[in-house]
């Protein structure tokens, strides 16, 4: 295994742009951020948040549209609100007390002279506790909800009663923890005041009865008094229309260019007569592919005979045998007297893959005087100059590791093959790094692109994929080996976590090993390690002697999270308690049953790759999704969408398709493909007629118009135009 010292590890990844949870003024004034620069950066604390949700020229924040829309036009009875309502009433202050069971909370009552209603905060400042004292007349807007108890309200939003009321709906944009309501809606105002908003489409382009830019922005921002929310948000309105449009034109134009300008590189062909290595590493894999994997094999291998760059992506869920399919592929390009580089993007998953693939071909190499490198940010000096020589001179026919693989450093003597496992987790620049690292790299052929093989544990419905990467040739792994016994997957309420560890002890007597998983906590790693650290207590106390619990985390020191890896692949500690850092590509086959608290607060594709980490052995294995209800006693309603797919199907396809469901197009790429065009408007499915516009007028616009063109993608895609590059 690598040698490791201690360095910082790779950051966690940014928290994802959360709902608006419909907090008002009250709230957000309290919360309001210190206006202060971080040291060092120069960004205000606004600035870093708004840059978080993309927002950085003028043009981002005039494209950046409400989800949603509030009516705080009226004042309401609340002898006439239904449960589920959301209503705007304005009332006194009869009574308010914090009282701290079942936990700490902020009640509060109002009567408006029709009813009276009961107001909950679970987190409140002194602030907003001043302003709810008896006697003070307050406007309240929120969720009502009606149980036999009498009606209720949780953390609405609150301001003085009194205020002249807005005259049209307000919008309410995504925001995050750090940048308020108020500020965020400011800051669109004025960006969108700025940007240069003037027409890209060509005379006669425009899909009929489309609005121009401008007019449907500011519609769509500033509703006007006499408009309804029906109106808002009914998308086949012209605002709606053009915005799609847009969209899809930005996106297509973008893969034509990509397309067009890939046509022009040359990679080295590695078509060899000789396949000795790839043969031999064949013979010596302790399994037969399935047939999946020969099928993708036979599609790597053909593109890598050409001598255009492979640019192709290899779905297969977890578990699926990317890694020989990519080690084959190593092989080959070896083969043919070039070099294969290969990046993960942690450091646990680099070394999970380094120990492996040095088992599989270290013995082979040798007879070849050839060897597999090892990279990462972590390496003492010495042994990384070491590698980092191996690399230059060709001796490192393989080189596996971390980002450290693109460091400006590194010089390869003849890159052929770059495999980027896991590839959503880099940034488009760093893909770009590593295929330049072949730019002059190949020997007596500057200018050569080197093959790129992209991979990924979360499969992308067909659909999508051909939208969203056109540009991108996908192969799939859609079978699993043999031999893997199905996963039991358990939803069970927080309150029977006891007999979850009677589950432990029962799969503990059988020799096997388990996983916890803690919940992420937004925001806050500390708060992350020290509720990891006090399970992996509580647990090794429940367990008692002679079971060895351990723990990572994403805080720890690079040598000790891999010494914890080693100590549970080895089985010399049992149990695994972990944040999400064991989330890709751990592959430890005894390990047979999974715990993940909290559950309802992970993604779904996040949940299905933990999931994938068990049923990798011959025992049946099991996953529990331990969930708790939230403050108000349920569990929110995509949360439950989410651990009922859990419940009901381990294929990732079926997985993909309900998180696609559940979120939409645009989220769901977005957390997998940093970079990458989304789409926030259009709808594949529901808006088909306009992308077969977008189609039909994208290779005629670059053709005639070019500049125009140029100007459409920049507006949309602006920052992320490297992408049209890669
Ligand atoms: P993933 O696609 O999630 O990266 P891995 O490549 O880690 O999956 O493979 C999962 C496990 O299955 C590994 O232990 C691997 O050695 C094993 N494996 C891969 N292909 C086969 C096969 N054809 N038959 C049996 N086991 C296989
Ligand atoms: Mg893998």
């Amino acid at each position: 295994m690598p040698v490791a010292a201690s360095s910082p590890s790779p950051r966690k990844p940014k928290p994802k742009a959360k709902a608006d949870t419909g907090t008002g003024p009250g709230l957000e004034a309290a919360q309001k951020p210190a206006a202060k620069a971080e040291p060092g950066t120069g960004l205000s604390a606004v600035q870093r948040a708004l840059r978080k949700l993309g927002l950085v020229r003028d043009i981002d924040f005039a494209l950046y549209l409400p989800m949603r829309y509030e009516d705080e036009t009226r004042i309401v009875r609340l002898a006439d609100t239904r449960d589920g309502d959301t209503a705007q009433i304005e009332a006194l202050v009869t009574g308010s007390e914090v009282v701290f069971r079942p936990r700490r909370q902020l009640i509060v009552t109002v009567d408006d002279g029709s009813d009276t209603c009961q107001l909950r905060f679970f987190n409140f400042y002194p602030s907003q506790q001043k302003q709810l004292e008896v006697g003070a007349r307050v406007r309240v807007r929120g969720e009502v909800r009606g149980g036999f108890l009498g009606r209720q309200m949780m953390h609405p939003a609150v301001k003085a009663a009194g205020t002249e009321l807005p005259e049209a709906l307000t919008p309410v944009y995504s925001t995050i923890a750090g940048l308020a309501q108020p500020v965020l809606r400011r800051e669109v105002r004025s960006g969108l005041a700025r940007a240069q908003l003037d027409e890209t489409l060509p005379a006669g382009e425009a899909p009929h009865g489309a609005w121009d830019l401008r007019r449907a922005l500011s519609f769509l921002h500033y509703p006007a008094p006499d408009v309804a929310l029906a109106t808002l948000e009914d998308h086949s309105h012209p605002a709606w229309q053009r915005l799609k449009a847009d969209e899809l034109l930005a996106q297509q134009l973008s893969q034509l260019m990509a397309r067009r300008a890939r046509a022009a590189q040359r990679a080295p062909s590695l078509q060899s007569a000789k396949t000795s290595l790839h043969d031999e590493l064949l013979e010596a894999l302790p399994f037969a592919l399935t047939g999946a994997q020969q099928r993708v094999g036979g599609e790597i291998t053909r593109d890598l005979g050409r001598d255009l760059p492979m640019h192709r992506l290899l779905q297969g869920d977890v578990g699926s045998g990317k890694t020989v399919v990519a080690a084959l592929a190593a092989a080959r390009s070896i083969d043919a007297g070039y070099q294969c580089a290969l990046m993960a993007p942690t450091e646990i998953l680099a070394a999970q893959h380094f120990g492996k693939l040095v088992g599989w071909l270290d013995p082979l190499l040798a007879e070849r005087g050839l060897r597999v490198a090892w990279l990462t940010g972590s390496q003492k000096k010495k042994q990384r100059d070491e590698m980092q020589a191996a690399v230059e001179s060709g001796e490192a026919a393989l080189v596996i590791g971390t980002h450290a693989v693109i460091s400006e450093k590194v010089r390869f003597r003849r890159l052929a093959l770059a495999i980027i496992d896991e590839q959503h987790r880099f940034g488009v620049a760093q893909r770009l790094a590593l295929r330049g690292k072949a730019a002059g790299g190949v020997e007596g052929s500057a200018g050569l692109e080197p093959h790129l093989l992209m991979m990924s544990a979360t499969p992308i419905p067909r659909t999508l994929a051909m939208s969203y990467y056109a540009d991108l040739d996908v192969s799939t792994l859609d079978e699993l080996p043999p031999g893997r016994t199905p996963i039991v997957t358990k939803l069970v309420g927080e309150q029977r976590r006891d007999e979850v560890v009677h589950r432990i002890r029962a799969q503990l007597a059988q020799g096997r090993q388990v996983y916890w998983v803690c919940p992420l906590i937004e925001e806050s790693e500390a708060m992350d390690l020290r509720n990891a650290t006090e399970t992996r207590d509580e647990l090794a106390a429940a367990l008692g002697e002679g079971v060895g619990v351990g723990l990572l985390h994403s805080r720890m020191p690079t040598a000790e999270k891999q010494a914890v890896m080693e100590a549970f692949t080895a089985n010399r500690l049992q149990v695994l308690v972990s944040t999400t850092v064991i989330e890709v590509g751990v592959d430890v086959p005894n390990a047979s049953l999974m715990v993940i608290e909290h559950a309802e607060r992970f993604g779904l594709s996040q949940l299905h790759q933990l999931r994938g980490r068990v049923g990798r052995g011959a025992a049946a294995s099991a996953c529990v999704l331990l969930y708790a209800p939230n403050e108000g006693g349920r569990v929110g309603e995509t949360a439950r969408a989410r651990l009922k797919a859990m419940a009901e199907t381990s294929d990732g396809f079926e997985i993909a398709r309900r998180d696609l469901d559940i979120r939409g197009p645009g989220e769901f790429l977005g957390a997998r493909q940093s970079g990458a065009p989304l789409l926030r408007f259009a709808d594949l499915d529901a808006d088909a007629l306009l992308l077969d516009w977008a189609r039909e007028v994208a290779p005629r616009m670059l053709d005639r118009h070019r500049a125009l063109a140029e100007k459409h993608v920049d507006r949309w895609l602006g920052s992320k135009a490297e992408y049209l590059k890669a």
